[in-house]
């Protein structure tokens, strides 16, 4: 468990407040993922929870129910508009809206049913219980979106006076305005811890995906390309590169394995460096590398690969000078078929001396 101090809090603010709105968006997004379904259960029981408030309508109103039958039931109505739309929206923003929608007509039912009561007194204890719902809401939301929902409870409520004639109304907004400012303060700071928790997340999933000598992706970055579909060359043209190091067992063996690491770090960081953003490196095997280039004709990858093959051969940077070989071909649309041709291109390299580039024109 992390030790929490103020200092701690603070730099958690500053990284939160220097992100982008993108990576924020992807936040909220995470955060509203897991809390949602707990938000949700929450707020379908309390909308049925607040139909128990008829008995003591019941008390109230000298043993009827009838005044405040159709007030307290209206809430079935959203309550079940909500089951069906809340799984269709996806975005945390949509989410949102719709709790703080259900929650605020929680409040509109039960400000209905204080019009038919003949005792509106307790109305007040009543607005202080609904907290606790606004309370579970802000798990899931952004703070702002916590602070504008608690407003319209708080129009509601000064909205209703004219017709409530609330004869408490100071007392209402008295005991409720404390309960709001804990509340957002609760909001921000469970934010921060939420943020903390995604931090991790996003850390472990980075190193899930990147191998840790080479500092380039590893397969599963790769499996995960072709699970999500994510190689599609319908519009534009994709490159396939195969790299691989040229007698790399001999540097293992005459220089020894430390150099041999050296060797594959260096690799790894310079194509990095030389492949555009777009671009994914992924360490295939021990010492061989596949480069997907989208949006670039095989003709640039072939010159690509031969600067990074020249800028390799030339460098002074590890312990020991090695060259490597590249195989290029173009993405056919068949992952598998277009990576065992790039293969087979750089076999055809390795044949004809190494140290050298092919590109199979005819795949
Ligand atoms: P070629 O020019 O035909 O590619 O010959 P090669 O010696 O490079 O190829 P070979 O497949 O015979 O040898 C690859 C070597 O790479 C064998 C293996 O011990 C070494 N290797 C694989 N992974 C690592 C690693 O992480 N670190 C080190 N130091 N060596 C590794
Ligand atoms: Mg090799
Ligand atoms: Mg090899």
């Amino acid at each position: 468990m992390k030790n929490y101090n103020v200092v701690h809090i603070l730099e958690l603010y500053h990284i939160y407040k220097d992100m982008d709105w993108q990576e924020k968006r992807n936040f909220y997004q995470y955060k509203c993922d897991y809390y949602q379904f707990f938000v949700k259960l929450i707020l379908i029981l309390a909308s049925l929870a607040s139909l128990s408030y008829l008995v003591s309508d019941y008390q109230l109103n000298g043993h009827t129910i009838m005044p405040t039958l159709i007030p307290r039931t209206s809430i079935l109505v959203p309550m079940f508009l909500y089951i069906v739309l809340e799984p269709k929206v996806k975005s945390y923003k949509w989410k949102a809206f719709l709790n703080y929608l259900l929650l605020n007509l929680i409040v509109f039912a039960t400000i209905w049913s204080v019009y038919h009561l003949e005792i509106k007194t307790h109305f007040s204890e009543g607005a202080t219980i609904l907290n606790f719902i606004f309370l579970i809401c802000c798990l899931g939301a952004r703070p702002c979106f916590g602070a504008f929902g608690y407003g319209v409870f708080f129009a509601e409520i000064l909205v209703s006076h004219p017709f409530n004639h609330y004869e408490n109304l100071d007392v209402i907004l008295s005991l409720n305005f404390p309960c709001f400012a804990a509340i957002m303060l609760v909001h921000c700071i469970l934010n921060l811890g939420e943020f903390e928790r995604y931090l991790t997340s996003k850390k472990l999933e980075l190193a899930l995906i990147t191998d840790p000598l080479t500092t380039v992706y590893n397969r599963h970055r790769m499996n995960q390309l072709i699970e999500d579909n994510q190689i599609i060359s319908e519009e534009e043209m994709i490159s396939i590169i195969m790299l691989d190091v040229d007698y790399f067992k001999a540097v293992n063996d005459t220089h020894g394995h430390y150099v041999g690491d050296q060797v594959l770090h260096y690799l790894g960081r310079t194509l990095m460096q030389e492949i555009p953003k777009s671009g994914t490196v992924i360490r295939f095997g021990g010492e061989e590398f596949l480069i997907i280039l989208p949006g670039c004709p095989p003709e640039n990858a072939y010159k690509k690969a031969e600067e990074i093959r020249k800028k390799i051969a030339a460098s002074k940077e590890t312990a020991v000078g090695f060259h490597i070989s590249a195989g290029v071909v173009k993405y056919n649309g068949d992952f598998e078929k277009s990576v065992k041709a790039a293969d087979h291109a750089l076999y055809h390299a390795k044949e004809k001396g190494r140290n050298r580039v092919y590109w199979d024109q005819k795949f």
